[in-house]
């Protein structure tokens, strides 16, 4: 089978380059051994909420980029530049709101913060339409006059009063009430399993139907007015939950704000299903459930050709493109692996880059003020984002995402912007390559 382009993961970066090689018409497939990282986040798309120089917050992204170029040029933000991140960032947020999901960041373009599911607030850059947008100066707060948190009966993974005494302690929120609401379905107790097992997907499977929905949505409103900011845990839908949240909005007429809850976080889905949708409808190739173990190689004499790849379910039937993209990610989906004395890229032995020795790759403390090092960790690549093994540059294999070394997603909360921004420029590349292939057979012809 021969494709333009093979991409390797389907996370937020190996969609985000998947969709925008089919927008070039190139015949593109995606291979994916399981869930992305989507599965796990919050659902918001993080920029940059925290310099990587001195690791302060940043209210306004835009204007780091080029500071960051000049001081880390390793930086997956500094090979990209500050004018692609921008057409990238665009790019995704219209591709996601012309299939349905418009996510939006504030007018200024500044990080908001996010109310969490412990009721801290996370800096982010780009959240999905019930996500409540608090500016950086806290400016627009004032427009919450009392917040009601939804406590489900039984559902373990959002605890309104530990969500409540975290925001109480918060001082930009001493004046504004807060009180928690309590909320039971008739089909809790026709259950043949304890309410208490339930996680996120098995409450939205119950409020599928339509009794248990108006019955939630009943509840709701005895519990808050529209002047309140009612924040309920995501349980809606399973990637289709937003067209039930707009449900829930026109019924009740009340100002939500969700939170993502322990996995599966029903807001990462939701974005996950939009883009594997999109992937599908313009015409693309998915092999889901099916794992990349190799690839063959040519000789080039100092660099190489990867020709094809096998995968565990093809067995001897490789796959054949002209350009691969390698978006298998970082540790949590084995796109990365450690052992006592390495970090290994596990399909292709890529060079990866570490630093310090091994007792020096993570804090002590696993919530630590201290970025872990480990998580800057991962594959080498040029400024194209060509990786290379023992030395040879992979000349037709680009890596993007979370897989990278040269950044730390968590601790500068960064990671879905370098998955769009590096998917996004190296496509801009393939397709740059693409056509002055084609010139110069023209000309030669
Ligand atoms: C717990 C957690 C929460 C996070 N929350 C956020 C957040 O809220 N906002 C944010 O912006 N960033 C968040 N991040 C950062 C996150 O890493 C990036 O945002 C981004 O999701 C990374 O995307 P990716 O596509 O590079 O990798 P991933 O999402 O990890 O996707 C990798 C894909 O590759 C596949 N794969 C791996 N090996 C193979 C193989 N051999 N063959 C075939 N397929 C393979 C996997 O199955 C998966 O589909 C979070 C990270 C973690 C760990």
């Amino acid at each position: 089978m021969n494709y333009d382009v093979i991409v390797i993961g389907s996370g937020v970066a190996g969609y985000s380059a998947a969709i925008k090689c089919l927008e070039h018409g190139l015949k593109t497939a995606v291979v994916s051994s399981g869930q992305s990282a989507l599965h796990f986040s919050s659902g918001s798309i993080d920029l940059l909420s925290h310099s990587p120089l001195n690791h302060q917050m940043i209210d306004n992204p835009w204007t780091e980029f080029d500071v960051l170029s000049k001081a880390l040029p390793q930086h997956p933000y500094a090979k990209v530049g500050s004018k692609n991140i921008r057409l990238a960032m665009n790019w995704y947020q219209q591709m996601l709101a012309s299939n349905g999901l418009a996510m939006s960041s504030l007018p200024s373009s500044n990080n908001h913060f996010r109310i969490t599911t412990l009721g801290t607030l996370k800096s982010t850059w780009l959240s999905q339409p019930y996500v409540e947008k608090i500016a950086p100066d806290f400016s627009n707060l004032s427009e919450i006059k009392r917040i009601v948190m939804i406590a489900v009966d039984g559902f373990r993974d959002f605890q309104p009063h530990i969500a409540l005494g975290n925001l109480q302690l918060n001082p930009a929120f001493k004046d504004i009430p807060i009180k928690t609401a309590k909320i039971s379905l008739t089909a809790f107790g026709q259950l043949n399993r304890n309410p208490y097992d339930l996680r996120s997907i098995d409450i939205s499977r119950l409020l599928r139907d339509e009794t248990q929905f108006t019955e939630f949505a009943n509840q709701l409103l005895k519990a808050a007015t529209p002047e309140d900011l009612v924040v309920l845990p995501s349980i809606m839908g399973n990637g289709d939950g937003l067209e039930l949240m707009h449900k829930l909005s026109r019924y009740t007429g009340l100002r939500l704000h969700e939170v993502p809850t322990m996995p599966p976080s029903l807001l990462g889905i939701r974005i996950e299903d939009v883009m594997m949708r999109t992937f599908v409808n313009k015409g693309g190739v998915l092999h889901k459930g099916d794992e990349v173990l190799g690839g063959q190689f040519e000789d080039l004499g100092g660099a190489l050709n990867l020709m094809s790849i096998q995968t565990k379910k093809m067995g001897d039937m490789n796959l054949i493109a002209k350009n691969y993209i390698l978006a298998s990610g970082s540790f949590f989906s084995k796109g990365l692996i450690a052992n006592q004395n390495a970090i290994k890229e596990p399909i292709f032995d890529l060079d990866t880059e570490v630093a310090g020795a091994r007792n020096e790759w993570h804090q002590h403390d696993f919530f630590s003020s201290k970025p872990h090092p480990f998580l800057s960790f991962g594959v080498v690549t040029d400024k194209n984002f060509t990786p290379s093994i023992r030395g040879n540059k992979v000349n037709n294999l680009h890596c993007i995402g979370a897989i990278l070394s040269g950044y730390n997603p968590i601790a500068h909360g960064c990671g879905g912007g370098v998955a769009i921004s590096t998917a996004y420029w190296v496509v801009e590349q393939i397709v740059a390559g693409l056509r002055s292939e084609l010139l110069m057979k023209e000309a030669s012809a």
